[in-house]
């Protein structure tokens, strides 16, 4: 598509800029690991996204991955996320609003939300003990509209429930 080198501009300029001040050049490989991750709107893992530049390039290995993710990173286009079942993840930083995550502990799918009062909350509570926060990432785990009918479903049909520990209430 004609309008996708001005998509970009910016974070491809932001990019240029943190490989030139860390003394590295520019490669195909690289600017492909951008691209490709520029254009998922998703919570990659460096394995996702592997697969993802492998379907355009399979000469990219998967330490090129890792290290263009790391990079990115630096950069500040990317910004790790944890979701508690052991992997990092990336997903776009640049330009994009703050948000926390709603993680799914049956099937993995993660709501991003936003509230504002919550936030105000975590800055009243930091200066209430003299903390000085840096960065937040606020997870809340539990089950998807889609995993608590399935389960209501198995139950209806007089299966065993499957025993949870329901997640304490974050804020009343
Ligand atoms: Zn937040
Ligand atoms: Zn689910
Ligand atoms: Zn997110």
């Amino acid at each position: 598509m004609a309008g996708e080198k001005k998509e970009f501009q910016t974070e491809r300029q932001v990019f240029s800029e943190h490989i030139q001040n860390s003394g590295l050049r520019h490669t195909a490989q690289r600017d492909l690991i951008l691209e490709v991750f520029l254009r998922t709107e998703e919570h990659l893992s460096s394995e996702d996204l592997y697969w993802l530049v492998q379907k355009k390039d399979q000469n990219v290995g998967h330490t090129t991955v890792y290290r263009t993710l790391k990079l990115l990173t630096e950069a500040g286009l990317a910004r790790e996320v944890r979701f508690g079942d052991g992997k990092t993840y990336y997903e776009h930083h640049y330009n994009h609003e703050h948000h926390d995550h709603m993680i799914c502990t049956e099937c993995g799918k993660v709501v991003e939300f936003f509230s504002p009062e919550i936030e105000e909350l975590q800055v009243a509570m930091a200066e209430k003990y003299g903390f000085k926060p840096t960065h937040h990432s606020l997870r809340i785990l539990g089950f998807c509209e889609e995993c608590q009918k399935i389960d209501a479903r198995a139950a209806a049909s007089g299966a065993q429930p499957r025993v949870r520990v329901m997640p304490a209430r974050v804020l009343r």
